[in-house]
């Protein structure tokens, strides 16, 4: 028996009444652009991470995107990040002109190392981007700190922005993930902790004046019909992923609370062989597990015997940014 990687359509059969019954809303409503469920979304994110301002849009990545255009992100700017994440964290930052600024990981979390963040801050940082990867929030309130040192030492704001594409869900200190820093953007892709049926992603704020640019931003720069303010995107979630996800969302608190339980087996029963070290949890914060991974010398032999059993696996990530061709011209 072949067991899938993440079981999509098993999720979908639990919920199918429910989920079939908005899809048809949607469709007979002819409401496909902005109907009235992208605002329900955006008031039940909020209250479920607890930001005032819940922004949806197409996908992760044009997420990231519009949080950059909208603190002015230009060429030549320097933006930290880790380059241990997908690919997007980066190159959107590029895709502006501006210049991922990689600082290395921590060997036991995989998170950015806050340690080494300070020595890579210069006048022209604009913001750090912190991934939480894998599930488990990064080290926010010791970044917060370095980035208003920074911005003390350079008179100018240094904003921090969580990748929280992997961690929707998850808690840190007893807040949610999302609302720990400036600003953060998630991920609605389909394998992701909070899945919608195609693409989609959301922005959290607590800054009024921030919410209504990415606002605006994602609908190019419009602020009322056909009068521009800004040069944006369209970056629009659509209507029917908002309902699915509305749906979702209600069956999501539970799921958090099943996957931390997974997780914590695996940890349990994993720790107990020699050659696996799985990614440290601290013990402030839990986590969602977008992927159970772990280190291990003998990866190939592992992954071998795993697949003869008809289990899945894959390697996250098999090659760093600061390797990728892409970003050869960073040196
Ligand atoms: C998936 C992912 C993104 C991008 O999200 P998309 O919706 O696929 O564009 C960004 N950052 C991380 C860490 C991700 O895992």
């Amino acid at each position: 028996m072949q067991i899938p990687f993440i079981n999509l359509q098993a999720q979908y059969q639990a919920y199918q009444a429910q989920i079939n019954q908005v899809i048809h809303t949607v469709l007979e409503s002819g409401q496909y652009i902005m109907g009235p469920q992208i605002e329900e979304l955006e008031k039940n994110l909020a209250r479920f991470v607890g930001s005032e301002y819940a922004i949806t849009c197409s996908n992760g990545s044009d997420a990231q995107l519009l949080a950059l255009m909208a603190i002015n992100v230009k060429p030549g700017d320097e933006v930290i990040t880790t380059p241990f994440t997908f690919v997007s964290t980066a190159s959107m930052i590029a895709l502006l002109g501006a210049i991922p600024v990689f600082v290395d990981i921590t060997a036991d979390t995989f998170h950015i190392n806050p340690d080494k963040i300070s020595e890579k801050i210069t006048a022209k940082t604009k913001a750090i981007i912190p991934v939480s990867i894998f599930g488990q929030v990064a080290d926010m309130d010791e970044i917060n700190a370095i980035a208003l040192l920074g911005q003390q030492k350079y008179g100018q704001k240094i904003y921090v922005i969580e990748d929280a594409a992997q961690s929707f869900g998850a808690e840190y200190k007893g807040k949610k993930s999302g609302h720990l820093s400036d600003m953060a953007y998630t991920s609605f892709f389909p394998s992701k902790p909070l899945g919608c049926y195609g693409d989609g992603g959301a922005l959290f704020t607590d800054d009024a004046a921030l919410a209504d640019k990415l606002k605006k931003l994602r609908l190019h720069g419009q602020s009322q019909r056909y009068q521009h303010q800004f040069i944006g995107i369209n970056g629009r979630l659509d209507t029917l992923q908002a309902a699915i996800l509305n749906v979702k969302l209600n069956h999501f608190p539970k799921e958090c609370v099943a996957r931390a339980a997974l997780g914590e087996r695996y940890t349990r029963l994993l720790n107990a062989s020699k050659n696996i070290v799985c990614q440290g949890l601290k013990s402030d914060r839990t986590s969602v597990y977008a992927q159970y991974s772990v280190l291990s010398p003998q990866r190939a032999q592992i992954l071998e015997g795993l697949a003869a059993k008809g289990i899945p696996t894959a390697i996250h990530y098999p090659k760093p940014l600061h390797l990728q061709a892409c970003f050869a011209d960073l040196n």
